[in-house]
């Protein structure tokens, strides 16, 4: 089983094995699944597969990229911006959620005592596979490595006091990530659903996107360079609302999966 095999139409995801930590390859669904070993990175057309594989059952799911930065892009669906009485901005918002934000799945959201309202949000992650700069939106797609979903959790109140974002959204373990990255998909109009404790709380499209993905590629790459495994979400359709401890909250995007994590107060 060692050789190259190209990187389009994978499922890919970093693991725990018994040995390790790694990136993978998913192939096969549900109790067939197996995880195949990529040695070093996923970055490029040929990643090198080792030879050894697992069941996915036998593996633990982490965070499937350890992105430099997470670049966040508020108000990007209108009835999200409506629900809470805002105007939507002219240009794409955008703010950044620190790398100690990412959690991988099944790892509990911290929600630290006396911060008041956190929210969950379920948002479609574009994950950027090559260090760019300046990339027209007609590019953009060579600058993508894939998509994953993504929990860009919020400390409501603190975000409505402090106007700046930075304390509201970077919380350790406020960007839950997973639980893989979809290389092979066109992600212009997915379903997008969260559900807390299985009860359904958002429901959208990204074909609602104000700013579409190619757009948000060049807008934010003519801001900062971006380096492989960075990731960008792209906002969240209305229907967010609060989590509290104990409780599990499940975002699921067609075509890619269901990334879930429990909350827990610390
Ligand atoms: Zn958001």
């Amino acid at each position: 089983m060692i050789g190259t095999r190209r990187v389009d139409g994978v499922r890919l995801a970093r693991i725990a094995h018994p040995g390790g930590v790694a990136f993978a390859s998913i192939e096969g669904d549900g109790d067939d699944a197996q995880v195949l070993e990529i040695a070093e990175h996923p970055f490029g057309n040929n990643p090198n597969f080792t030879g050894k594989r697992w069941p996915l059952a036998d593996v633990r799911l982490l965070a499937p990229i350890l992105p430099s930065k997470v670049i966040a892009v508020g108000r990007n669906y209108a009835k999200h911006a409506a629900e809470f009485g805002n105007e939507l901005p002219k240009d794409p918002m955008l703010f950044i959620k620190p790398s100690t934000t990412v959690v991988g799945p099944n790892v509990p959201i911290r929600r630290p005592r006396g911060v008041g309202r956190v929210d969950f949000e379920g948002e479609l992650a574009i994950v950027i596979g090559q260090p760019v700069k300046n990339v027209p939106a007609a590019r953009a797609a060579s600058a993508i490595l894939g998509y994953t979903v993504a929990n860009d959790v919020s400390a409501r109140d603190l975000q409505k006091a402090d106007g700046q974002w930075g304390r509201a959204k970077g919380f350790d373990t406020f960007c839950p990530l997973g639980p893989w990255i979809e290389t092979s998909l066109d992600a212009a109009d997915l379903a997008l659903k969260s559900e807390v404790d299985g009860v359904l709380k958002q429901d959208g499209r990204t074909s609602d996107l104000v700013h579409k993905i190619p757009e948000l590629v060049e807008f934010v790459s003519g801001v900062m360079t971006l380096l492989p495994g960075d990731v960008i979400l792209t906002g969240t359709p209305e229907g967010v609302g609060p989590i509290e401890d104990g409780q599990s909250v499940s975002i699921t995007i067609e075509g890619i999966g269901t990334l879930t994590n429990p909350v827990q107060d610390v």
